[in-house]
């Protein structure tokens, strides 16, 4: 495997950040994850403008322009020949002595970038069999909405759920609105058929997924609700599921050690995911 490295192509096992980089330090930086399909990028430009915007609000210019970003996204792509996985980019402020302030100005960005292929039979499973996971008190910043480097609650929640037999989880604020997965956002099928997904405006991480989900819905006829929903209503939805990059639309048949939607994937996300392909964005690799 190949990793790019400022500037560097290097075999994946030399390639390496200074222990004073402030991504290390501080978890002083940003990322994306973007899918790829049959050997196109799925949504690189909605990506690429959400990194820009995490990028701005942490006060850090993009390192290079968005042509040569895609141009070094698509060479570590060919270089570990993905045709069916997925590519990682994380920018952090740089390498500096430690210390909270800011860097100076002439402090370049680190940008690193790794490839690999994904064995798609996973998905295929858990779209068949729908996944379980359970729901974990709210305890993040309220920056969510922004894409950065510092997961530890999301580590701490995911690690929470594989150790109670689950593979993910949900945050619920203290009031019992439902926010988002540890790496996905939420979706339900109320018990009146509501099609329904909690707004993007505060609270959680805007999903590209979602965001194309929500176009997929308008292209199938589908009416969506954004607005705040409760555990309680989602316990007794028809149905629930997960939006992300990697998952696209993963179904849950289980929540907390219950069954939910009967416990079998429903027919909303299987008709988003079946035609959110088409209706995503695709760049060649
Ligand atoms: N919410 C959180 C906290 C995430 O980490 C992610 C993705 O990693 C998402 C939502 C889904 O975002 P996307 O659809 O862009 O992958």
């Amino acid at each position: 495997r190949i990793a790019y490295v400022n500037g560097r192509y290097l075999p994946h096992s030399d390639a390496a950040v200074h222990i004073e980089d402030r991504g290390f330090q501080f978890a002083d930086g940003v990322y994306e994850v973007c899918e790829v399909r049959q050997g196109m990028i799925v949504d690189l430009t909605r990506h690429l403008t959400r990194l820009d915007r995490s990028l701005s609000e942490l006060r850090m210019a993009s390192p290079m322009s968005r042509a040569a970003l895609t141009t070094v996204i698509r060479e570590v792509l060919r270089r570990n020949r993905v045709r069916n996985g997925l590519f990682y980019l994380q920018i952090t402020r740089g390498v500096a002595r430690r210390d909270h302030y800011f860097p100076s100005q002439d402090t370049p960005l680190t940008v690193t970038i790794t490839a690999k292929s994904t064995d798609p039979s996973i998905m295929t499973r858990k779209y068949a069999n729908g996944i379980k996971v359970i729901t974990v008190p709210e305890n993040r910043w309220d920056r969510v909405d922004i894409k950065t480097v510092g997961l530890l609650p999301n580590v701490l929640a995911k690690q929470q759920a594989k150790e109670a037999g689950a593979q993910d989880a949900i945050f619920v604020d203290r009031n019992g609105i439902v926010l988002e997965g540890a790496s996905s956002n939420v979706w339900i099928v109320t018990a009146d058929g509501e099609l329904v997904t909690r707004p993007a405006e505060y609270g959680i991480l805007r999903g590209i997924t979602r965001t194309t989900a929500l176009d997929v819905t308008a292209k199938l006829g589908l009416t969506v609700v954004e607005r705040d929903f409760k555990v309680d209503e989602m316990m007794a939805a028809r149905e629930v599921f997960l939006t992300s990059a990697t998952g696209i639309c993963v179904p849950i048949v289980e929540i907390d050690g219950k069954p939910v939607a009967n416990g079998h994937p429903g027919t909303a996300s299987s008709a988003i995911r079946d035609a959110f392909f088409d209706v995503a964005e695709k760049t060649a690799i």
